[in-house]
């Protein structure tokens, strides 16, 4: 079968390998859409995992089920399913500690381009598949349900780390798609105030639909004097960090109120430490939590986040700003990720 691979750090193309094979408790499935993602752009250009050598890009899609182990009880050939980014072992003891995106060591349940290959490829392979797929509802359609790979459970889980109340004054740092989620998210759960970190107008123009109130850019100066200044000095409850870098911290401790909490899913993929001010941190007890977590993955997930798709309740759909059809397209699809021009949001590749 044919895969468009990471050769190694900066470049990329389309290989052949073996089609891969079907464990007792797994799927093959054949996608019937892809999405890029940043992460693709900082595994593959910024070598933020290290060295990877021939490894299928990609862990956002959903797809058509063409084979499964004899163990698999709720999917069989033929069914369309979602499939999340992160495939964790849900009988490992570190999800049975909770923590199910850490199966088998920090970040293991991330497997599509990370330890195996991903799914930018005729055919890929899901671990656990009664724990991982979840059946596509027939309302969802194939580009928007490439958002629930990834997307949607990210910036979600980036509310779930910050906590938000109802109420709560939240600044989300960051609106790529991950971050729009977390203002759609943040507003689901009852946000007053959502003050949007980011510039692009499309990406502005966004925000607001899912329920950012106010915006600023980390252009015009610091991120944190700008929140104090619309906040009486007093910050805000909640942070949610889905872009910037290592450096972002420092600004999102600022603008925080003691008590609050900071809810990380962005990827840092490059700079060695992250700095965190210590006045603004209470002197080590200013009760600011900073919480930074990849999302959980699996199947309730995905079934649920769907559920919230096809009630009508999210709309995924302003998210899939560039949607080519076959796989001829996807690396100019995966290029413009990289390059972000103004008017993208997300790329998809519908097959
Ligand atoms: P995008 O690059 O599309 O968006 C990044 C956002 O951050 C933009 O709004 C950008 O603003 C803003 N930004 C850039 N520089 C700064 C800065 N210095 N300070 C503050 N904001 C800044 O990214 P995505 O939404 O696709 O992804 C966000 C992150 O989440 C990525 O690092 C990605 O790898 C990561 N990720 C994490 C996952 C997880 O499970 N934890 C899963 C998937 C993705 P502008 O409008 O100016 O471009
Ligand atoms: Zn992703």
């Amino acid at each position: 079968m044919k895969g468009y691979a990471m050769l190694k750090i900066g470049e990329s193309g389309w290989i052949e390998k073996d089609t891969p094979t079907c464990g007792p408790a797994d799927a093959i499935v054949r996608p019937l859409a892809v999405a890029i993602c940043t992460s693709d752009v900082h595994t593959l250009w910024e070598g933020a995992i290290g060295e990877r050598h021939n490894m299928i890009l990609g862990h956002e899609g959903c797809g058509v089920v063409v084979e499964v182990g004899e163990l698999v009880r709720d999917f069989k050939p033929g069914d369309r399913v979602l499939v999340p980014a992160i495939t964790p072992d849900w009988n490992s003891l570190e999800a049975q500690a909770g923590y199910s995106m850490h199966s088998g060591g920090m970040l293991a349940g991330w497997k599509f381009s990370n330890f195996k290959d991903g799914v930018f490829s005729e055919f890929f392979h899901v671990n656990d598949a009664d724990g991982n797929l979840a059946h596509m509802p027939d309302s969802i359609n194939p580009v928007d349900a490439c958002m629930l790979s990834d997307m949607v459970p990210t910036g979600f889980h980036g509310v779930e780390l910050a906590d938000v109340q109802f109420g709560d004054t939240v600044l989300v740092i960051g609106i790529g798609p991950v971050g729009l989620m977390s203002v759609a998210g943040a507003s689901l759960r009852g946000a007053s105030r959502i003050i949007a970190v980011g510039t692009r107008p499309k990406c502005v123009e966004a925000a607001r639909g899912y329920g950012a109130t106010e915006f600023i850019s980390y252009k015009d100066g610091s991120i944190a004097e700008q929140v104090l200044a619309m906040t009486d000095g007093k910050g805000v409850d909640r942070v949610i960090v889905a872009g910037g870098g290592c450096e972002t911290f420092e600004e999102a401790v600022k603008a925080l109120k003691p008590g609050g909490k900071i809810g990380n899913v962005n990827y840092l993929g490059d700079g060695e430490f992250i700095t965190i001010p210590r006045v603004e941190w209470g002197v080590g007890m200013g009760h600011k939590d900073i919480r930074g977590g990849l999302m959980p993955g699996g199947r309730l997930r995905m079934e649920k986040l769907g559920a919230l798709v096809a009630s009508g309740r999210l709309d995924v759909s302003p998210l899939s700003t560039h949607v080519f059809h076959g796989w001829e397209h996807l690396e100019e699809a995966l290029f413009l990720m990289r390059d972000k021009p103004a008017e993208l949001i997300k790329p998809v590749v519908v097959i």
